[in-house]
Order: structure tokens, then sequence, then C-alpha cells
């Protein structure tokens, strides 16, 4: 197996993006690698569009500067630049495999909770990023 040298780290914003930022930040120093962050942010159109007849725009525009501020302060803290942090709208299945193409990346890695009964069912983030990804997916077992 060669070196990774792009790693495409997926957050949601949670406490545990800590616990597998740490381990993509180790793995990036292991390979020299440059080590992007990826956060999706779902318009709530997509869960409520055409349920309620509502204007999201002012909420959903609240979202994504907190969401902004939030990947900065993360970014920060990882020492990753700003050119190297993306926040995108979408599914985050879809975007994140979208950036990993765009950015070349060789690893994606994502956060993966033990699920059982109808969460397992329903699937997982991590299980969409693997299924479709072009390239290796690390699914970081967080949460217990
Ligand atoms: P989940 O299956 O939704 O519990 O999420 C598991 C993992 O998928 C998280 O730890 C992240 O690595 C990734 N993920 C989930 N939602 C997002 C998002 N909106 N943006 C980027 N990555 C995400």
């Amino acid at each position: 197996m060669g070196a990774y040298s792009t790693l495409l780290l997926a957050i949601d914003l949670s406490e545990e993006s800590e616990q597998v930022a740490k381990r993509a930040s180790e793995l990036a120093e292991a390979f020299a690698a440059t080590l992007h962050i990826i956060h999706v942010i779902e318009p709530l159109s997509f869960a409520y569009g055409g349920d309620i007849p509502m204007d999201f725009s002012g909420i959903q525009e609240e979202i994504q500067q907190q969401a902004q501020q939030q990947l900065t302060r993360f970014g920060e803290s990882h020492s990753v630049p700003p050119a190297q942090q993306h926040i995108v709208l979408g599914r985050p299945e879809v975007e994140i495999h979208a950036m990993a193409e765009e950015l070349s990346s060789d690893l994606i890695v994502v956060g993966s909770h033990g699920r059982y009964g109808l969460a397992l069912l329903m699937g997982s983030t991590a299980n969409g990023v693997l299924h479709g990804a072009n390239c290796d997916v690390l699914a970081v077992r967080v949460g217990e």
C-alpha cells in the first residue's frame, strides 16, 4: 500500500467530530499528507420543503453562518488552513464524494456509530460514503 497524500475528513460538527479529527490528524502527520475538512449543510427545504409552506431562507442563512464559524474554529484548532476547509450545501454522501473527486483524495475519514435496530436499517452517513467512494474510506468508531 502506498502512502496517502490527500485526506478528506468529513465532520458533522458534533462533539464526536473531535475523535474523528484526532485520528485523521495523526494519519495526515504520519503520511505527511494534506488534510482537508468538509462539512455539508443539508438545506432545510430537503426535509420540510414540500410539507410546510414557509420561507426558510432566513433560518438557512443563520445556520450557514453558524456552521461557517464552527468550521473555522475547528480548522484553527487542528491547524487546517482556510483553503483546506470546505463547507457545502447538499446531501452529505453526495457532496463528500464530489469533494473527494475534486481534491483527488486518496482517503476519506468519517465517524461511525455502532448502530442496531431501526437505526441500522435506515443506514448511516458512513455507509453511504463507503458505497460509491472511489478511494479508501476509514470509519472511525465514535460515541462509545
Ligand atoms: P451519521 O451516520 O450521520 O451519524 O454520521 C457519521 C459520520 O458521517 C460523521 O462522524 C461524519 O464523519 C459524517 N457526517 C455526517 N453528517 C455530515 C455532514 N453534514 N457533513 C460532513 N460529514 C458528515
